[in-house]
């Protein structure tokens, strides 16, 4: 699957549904599935970040009050990407269609040179754990291993599968897994977002 690195607080906020468009200096062609992935580190500024709004109170809201509450190196949550389009095209279209602070969640100003681009998602699916992951820039590949059986894209079950969760594929959606085999989280990095 697809995956994207965002650095915190933004890629909780894409998992918590308040935030569903990323904005890049570059466009992308992609479409399908995407995974968000929480970047190991963040840059020092985002640790205050959280403390100003409206970051603040959107967090709040899903009691994370703390950087440290905030899950990292590791997928978040899969998402829908569906169009990119330059953020000037996005002007005058109705702002209730995103969540109520979205504006504020991604760089809106337009470039002079072009830019930047608006990459909309839609249909988040958090992970029930968070999935440890060491990510990289731009668009890169992560391997889903199905929960139940173990399959992956590449080695798919007999006859075929695809993916219904990250970790889950379309022959075992209806199985109850005996085990669920995750990775061990330290407890800061386990914190649920959602
Ligand atoms: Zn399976
Ligand atoms: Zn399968």
């Amino acid at each position: 699957m697809k995956a994207i690195s965002l650095w915190q607080p933004w890629a909780t906020l894409m998992a918590l549904d308040e935030k569903r468009i990323e904005t890049r200096t570059r466009p992308i062609g992609y479409r399908g599935p995407l995974a968000i992935c929480a970047t190991k580190r963040s840059p020092i500024f985002c640790g205050a970040l959280i403390q100003d709004e409206p970051f603040k109170t959107v967090l709040a809201r899903h009691n994370i009050n703390r950087f440290n509450q905030l899950p990292r190196a590791c997928i978040l949550c899969i998402v829908d990407l569906y169009d990119c389009v330059p953020v000037e095209e996005l002007r005058g279209q109705r702002a209730n269609v995103w969540p109520e602070h979205e504006l504020e969640f991604g760089n809106f100003s337009v470039s002079v040179l072009g830019g930047p681009y608006a990459w909309l998602t839609r249909n988040v699916r958090p992970l029930k754990v968070p999935l440890p992951v060491i990510g990289q820039r731009g668009l890169f590949e992560v391997v889903c291993v199905c929960r139940v059986c173990g399959c992956t894209d590449e080695c798919a079950c007999e006859g075929g599968c695809s993916r219904i969760e990250f970790d889950l594929c379309s022959r075992c959606v209806d199985l109850k897994p005996l085990t669920i085999h995750h990775l061990p989280l330290t407890a800061s990095e386990a914190m649920p977002c959602h």
